[in-house]
C-alpha cells in the first residue's frame, strides 16, 4: 500500500462526465524515473475514469527532455525495409480495414507500430495530418516513411533545437495546439490526451482545426478490470503523475460525443512491455 502525506482535498465532481459520485481515493507512485512520490487519484463511479486529485504545479520536472520516451527516439529503418513498408502501405491506406482483428497486409503494418493507419477510410498520402503531443515526431516520421507528405507535429515540451523541418520532411512546432494555424484532415493524439488537464477542451479545440469531413484518432490507455485486479496502482500505464486521467472506453466516447464528435471506429492493442513493467513496479523496481 502507498500513502500520501498531508491532507488531500476530495474531488467533488468528475472532470470527464460531471458526476458527483466519486469513490475512495487511490494512491499511485511515480515509477518511470523512480522518485516514488505519491499522488492521489479518484475513481468516478459513473464513467469509471480515474483522475488525479490535484495537478502538480510544475509538470516540466516529470518530462526530462533527455530521458522521456517521446524525446530522442527517432527511428532508423533500412532502405529495403522502407520500400517493403511503402509497398504494403500503398495497398491498405484509405481502405478502412477494421483496426481489431485485421488480417494480412494491415497486420504487417504493426511492425512499424501504425496498424491504425489501415482503419481510417479515405486517407491519402497527401492528407494533412497533425500530431498533438508529438514529442520529437517519431510517430510522424513513421508516416513519412510510408509516403505521407503533409505532416505536422506540435508539442510545447519539445526541445527548442528540434523545432523546424526534420530530414523526413516533418514540420515540428514547439507550441500548444491552440497556437497551431491551419486546418487538418486528420488530427492524431498518440497517448497524449490523458496528459492534458482538460481533455474535453482539447478534443473541442482539435475539432475546430479539422477540415471538412476531418477525423481525430486518439489512442489512450484504457482501464480494464483484469488489469486493475492484477496490478492495481502498479499498472505501468497508470504512470502517475503524467497521466492525469485513466479513461474507460465508455468515458472517452461520452466525452467525445459531448464535444460534438462521433465515434466511428475503435480498436485495442496491448503491449508486452506494459505487463513486464507492471510486474517490475509491483516489486518496487522503477523503469
Ligand atoms: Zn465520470
Amino acid at each position: 500500500m502507498v500513502s500520501v502525506a498531508g491532507a488531500q482535498t476530495a474531488l467533488c465532481r468528475c472532470r470527464i462526465c460531471g458526476s458527483s459520485s466519486i469513490g475512495d481515493p487511490i494512491a499511485a507512485r511515480e515509477m518511470m524515473f523512480g522518485t516514488r512520490e505519491a499522488f492521489t487519484y479518484w475513481p468516478c463511479r459513473d464513467c469509471g475514469t480515474l483522475q488525479i486529485g490535484e495537478f502538480p504545479h510544475d509538470m516540466t520536472r516529470y518530462y526530462p527532455t533527455r530521458s522521456y520516451y517521446s524525446f530522442g527516439n527517432t527511428r532508423r529503418v533500412s532502405p529495403l525495409r522502407r520500400a517493403v513498408l511503402r509497398f504494403i502501405a500503398a495497398r491498405v491506406i484509405g481502405r478502412g480495414i477494421p483496426a481489431s482483428g485485421s488480417k494480412g497486409l494491415a497486420t504487417q503494418l504493426k511492425g512499424l507500430g501504425q496498424p491504425w493507419i489501415a482503419s481510417v477510410p479515405g486517407l491519402r498520402l497527401d492528407t494533412a495530418i497533425l500530431d498533438v503531443g508529438s514529442g520529437e515526431g517519431a510517430e510522424l516520421e513513421s508516416l513519412a516513411m510510408l509516403g505521407f507528405t503533409r505532416l505536422t507535429g506540435c508539442d510545447p515540451y519539445m526541445p527548442e533545437a528540434r523545432a523546424g523541418m526534420t530530414k523526413w520532411g516533418v514540420k515540428l512546432l514547439r507550441c500548444q495546439l491552440a497556437e497551431v494555424e491551419g486546418r487538418f484532415d486528420l488530427i492524431t493524439m498518440h497517448h497524449s490526451l490523458e496528459h492534458f488537464t482538460d481533455p474535453g477542451g482539447m478534443l473541442e479545440l482539435a475539432r475546430g482545426k479539422l477540415a471538412e469531413g476531418g477525423r481525430i484518432m486518439v489512442s489512450v490507455p484504457v482501464m480494464q478490470a483484469w488489469c486493475w485486479e492484477r496490478f492495481g496502482a502498479n499498472w505501468a500505464q497508470f504512470d502517475a503523475p503524467r497521466h492525469f486521467y485513466l479513461f474507460t472506453h465508455r468515458a472517452l466516447v461520452g466525452l467525445a460525443e459531448r464535444g460534438g464528435l462521433r465515434c466511428t471506429a475503435h480498436g485495442y492493442n496491448s503491449l508486452g512491455w506494459v505487463l513486464a513493467w507492471s510486474e517490475m513496479y509491483a516489486r518496487d523496481i522503477p523503469m
